[in-house]
């Protein structure tokens, strides 16, 4: 009798242990993916999960036909921001145009930070109408709202280049590039705009 009560409570004692073990090395697992996948700064995609993304939707146009769109973002005199507020208030800045674009993106939208003030979309299923509502939403959000830093109200604009894959594109940074070229034109005609490739 005493012997099958040892042996229950080793068996449960040691049930336990394990799941508790599998639970934290599961967690660190998970932040270790995270942290992977993510940008410290922004909490977007990192500029390695877009590159992946990328690839595998322009590999999903190519065979299936579906539409894909790229957004590509510039903050405008992000510079001025830096010389005038510090640097930290720009990173404050950077977090909270990322909370916008976060806020706007639907599921199949994937936001990330591909360079310092740059972010980049990858609308998957979006043809370029739809996308550049999505830049125009992003942008009118942007220019609405403001970031905070030490009290005192800091207002950003953006540029956005829209471009879209098409039969003449024949790989994804093609579309990418056409999408930069969209954004040099937004700069140039004004900022705070969104051009799109080809109109
Ligand atoms: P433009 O409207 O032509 O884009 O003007 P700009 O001043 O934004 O010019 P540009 O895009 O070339 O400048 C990028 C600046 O962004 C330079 C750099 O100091 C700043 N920057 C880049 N990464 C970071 C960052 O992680 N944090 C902060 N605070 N600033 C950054
Ligand atoms: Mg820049
Ligand atoms: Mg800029």
């Amino acid at each position: 009798h005493f012997d099958l009560l040892l042996y229950l409570y080793m068996t449960m004692a040691t049930a336990i242990v394990f799941s508790a073990l599998g639970y934290f090395i599961g967690r660190r697992e998970q932040m270790i993916t995270e942290l992977a996948l993510t940008d410290a700064l922004t909490a977007l995609y990192n500029k390695r999960y877009f590159k992946n993304r990328l690839e595998q939707e322009f590999e999903r146009h190519k065979r299936h036909g579906t539409a894909m769109s790229i957004v590509q973002i510039d903050l405008d005199h992000f510079k001025h921001v830096n010389d005038t507020w510090g640097h930290q208030a720009g990173d404050e800045v950077l977090r909270h145009v990322a909370s916008v674009i976060m806020a706007n993106c639907r599921k199949n939208e994937i936001a990330a930070r591909t360079g310092g003030e740059e972010m980049s979309i990858i609308a998957c299923d979006c043809a370029e109408a739809e996308a550049t509502h999505l830049a125009e939403r992003l942008r009118t959000g942007i220019e609405e709202s403001s970031s905070f830093w030490q009290g005192q109200e800091l207002k950003v604009t953006a540029s956005f280049g829209v471009a879209s894959a098409n039969q003449n594109t024949d790989n994804a940074w093609k579309v990418c590039q056409l999408a930069d070229d969209a954004l040099y034109q937004a700069k140039k005609t004004g900022r705070n705009k969104v051009s799109v490739h080809g109109s």
